[in-house]
C-alpha cells in the first residue's frame, strides 16, 4: 500500500464551558426561565428526544448501562432491550422516552471559560469514565470539558470568532446524551482491551455475548449447535488470533457506526497559503477521532495509579491521568497525594 497524499489537517477550535449545568426532568419548566443571554424556550423543541439516530450499529450496549437506562425509565432491562430493538426498525416508534434535558444553568450562563481542543488530549479517556445516567458524573465532566453533545447555540453576546470557531453546547436531551455515552463505552471498552492486550477480558466479553443470545428471541435462528461451536472456539482460541479477531471487530464498529460522525473539513486560505482544517460539531466526534488516532499511532498507555483508568502516557514517567483543561496539575495526582497525606496524619 502506498501513501497517496501527504498533508496535515489543522484544528484551532475552542470549546465553551459554562460555569454550571442543570438537569430539568420536566422539559416544559424551561418555559418559565427568563434570561437575557439565551431563550430557554427554544431549547424545548431542540431537545426533544430523537433516538433513532443512535444505537443502530453497535453490537449491544454494556448490560450494566442498560440496567441504568431501565432504572431511569422505571422499567426492566428486558423491556428496554426490546424497545431499543424496535427503535432500529421503526423510526416513528419514539414516544415514551422521558424528555428530560440538561442545560447550562441560567444563573451562571454568562460565566463561561474557553479551552482549545489542542489542550484536550485526555478527553477521550475522561469521557470513558463518565457513568451513564449518573447526573453527577455527567455534570462533573461537562463542567470541565463542556456538554459532550446536544444543540449548538451561541449567546447573542458572543464575539464572532468564537461563534465561527468553537463548540458551544448549552442544551441536550438527557436520554439522547446517555445513549451516545452507552455506545461510546462499548467501543471504548473494545479499544481498551486491545490496547492493553487484555485477552482475558476479550474472551470473557465474547463468551458472555454468545451466552446472552440464548435468551434473545430475535436470535432463534442461531441454533444450539452453532452456539456451542462458537463457545468452544472462544474457549480454546490462542491470544494472537483472538486479538486479531477483536481488532477486526473494532474496525467494523468504527466503519459502521462512527465513521460518518468523525468531522467536517474545509480548505482555508492564509497568508502563507492553503490549509486543510477540521471542524468538530461535538465532543464525541473528537473523542472517536482520538480513538482512531491512537489505533493508528499506538501511543503508550498506562493505568492511572489513583483511579485505575486507562490514559495515554506520552512520557513514560507519567503515573496519573493527564491534567484537565483549566487545571495546573493532574486531579488524580493531587487526590493521590492527599490520600497519602491523610494516611500519614
Ligand atoms: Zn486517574
Amino acid at each position: 500500500m502506498s501513501l497517496l497524499f501527504e498533508y496535515d489537517i489543522y484544528n484551532d477550535q475552542s470549546v465553551v464551558v459554562f460555569h454550571n449545568y442543570k438537569q430539568y426532568k420536566n422539559i416544559n419548566k424551561l418555559n418559565s426561565i427568563e434570561n437575557k443571554y439565551y431563550d430557554y424556550k427554544s431549547f424545548i423543541e431542540q431537545s426533544k428526544f430523537n433516538s433513532h439516530k443512535y444505537f443502530s450499529k453497535s453490537k449491544s450496549p454494556l448490560y450494566s448501562d442498560l440496567v441504568r437506562l431501565a432504572k431511569y425509565e422505571k422499567t426492566s432491562a428486558k423491556e428496554i432491550i426490546s424497545y431499543l430493538q424496535n427503535l432500529q426498525k421503526e423510526e416513528d416508534i419514539v414516544k415514551d422516552i422521558k424528555n428530560s434535558v440538561i442545560v447550562a444553568d441560567d444563573k451562571s450562563v454568562d460565566y463561561y471559560e474557553v479551552y482549545n481542543l489542542g489542550n484536550a488530549m485526555g478527553l477521550y479517556t475522561e469521557l470513558a469514565k463518565v457513568e451513564p445516567f449518573n447526573i453527577k458524573s455527567i455534570i462533573n465532566f461537562s463542567k470541565t470539558f463542556g456538554l459532550p453533545t446536544g444543540n449548538i447555540s451561541f449567546p447573542n453576546t458572543f464575539d464572532k470568532t468564537l461563534v465561527n470557531n468553537s463548540i458551544c453546547i448549552p442544551s441536550c436531551n438527557f436520554v439522547e446524551l446517555n445513549l451516545q455515552l452507552m455506545e461510546y463505552k462499548v467501543i471504548f471498552e473494545v479499544f481498551e482491551s486491545i490496547m492493553m492486550n487484555n485477552t482475558e477480558k476479550i474472551k470473557e466479553r465474547e463468551i458472555q455475548y454468545i451466552e446472552s443470545t440464548t435468551n434473545d428471541s430475535n436470535n432463534k435462528h442461531i441454533n444450539i449447535a452453532l452456539r456451542k461451536s462458537k463457545l468452544d472456539y472462544f474457549k480454546t482460541i490462542d491470544d494472537e488470533t483472538l486479538l486479531k479477531y477483536e481488532t477486526e471487530y473494532l474496525s467494523d464498529l468504527i466503519n459502521n457506526s462512527i465513521f460518518s460522525k468523525l468531522f467536517n473539513w474545509s480548505l482555508v486560505s492564509t497568508k502563507k497559503g492553503h490549509k486543510l482544517k477540521s471542524h468538530y460539531n461535538n465532543l464525541f466526534q473528537f473523542a472517536y477521532n482520538q480513538i482512531i488516532h491512537a489505533m493508528l499511532k499506538k501511543p503508550n498507555f498506562k493505568k492511572c495509579e489513583y483511579c485505575e483508568h486507562l490514559f495515554e502516557a506520552p512520557n513514560d514517567k507519567m503515573k496519573f491521568c493527564p491534567t484537565l483543561p483549566f487545571r495546573a496539575r493532574s486531579s488524580c495526582e493531587m487526590a493521590s497525594r492527599n490520600k497519602r497525606k491523610k494516611k500519614r496524619n
